[in-house]
């Protein structure tokens, strides 16, 4: 009687190792399948509203604080070299910001928390006349307006050089 108690725990076991490999391919291939499908495709909807939604916030920080609203596109481009989240370019008088695709799935919540402002406050400098300023572009001033739209984050990022003012990095 004994052996086969045995036996039926260790067929039972056997069938718990097994299942658990079986959902740990499922996982690992669902995975690779997200992270696959996101790199080859558009951004998903729900990304796409929470950049707007957060653009809007922006857009009424400025209203309220500066008195106007200026719109910029937001641009995201999975054509970034380097591990930078976002990048603003100024060129013949156009602003453009650029969101970096590569690290929006794992960084979204920063994306939304901290660069769109931040980006913005660069294209609102670009757009007021501060073109040539030390700091990379990251001064006292730029500090306040990022704060004045809502930014949580309003440091600049070392080693990070996202202000562009010719050519696209990328292009
Ligand atoms: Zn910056």
């Amino acid at each position: 009687m004994k052996p086969l108690q045995t036996q039926k725990i260790g067929k039972k076991l056997e069938y718990a190792f097994i299942s658990i490999i079986l959902i740990a391919s499922l996982i690992l291939g669902y995975n690779y399948y997200k992270s696959y499908s996101f790199k080859n495709n558009d951004i998903p909807d729900s990304y796409k509203k929470r950049i707007a939604d957060k653009e809007q916030e922006v857009l009424q920080h400025m209203q309220r604080n500066f008195g106007f609203v200026f719109k910029v596109p937001l641009i995201v481009t999975d054509k970034f070299k380097g591990r930078l989240y976002g990048l603003t370019s100024y060129r013949d008088g156009e602003i453009k910001v650029y969101l970096n695709k590569k690290v929006m799935q794992e960084s979204m919540d920063y994306m939304i928390e901290s660069v769109i402002a931040h980006e913005y406050a660069h294209a609102l400098m670009f757009k007021l006349g501060y073109l040539y300023e030390n700091d990379d572009g990251h001064s006292k001033t730029w500090q306040q307006t990022c704060i004045k739209l809502g930014g949580k984050d309003c440091q600049k990022y070392v080693d990070r050089q996202e202000i562009i003012m010719s050519k696209m990095p990328f292009q």
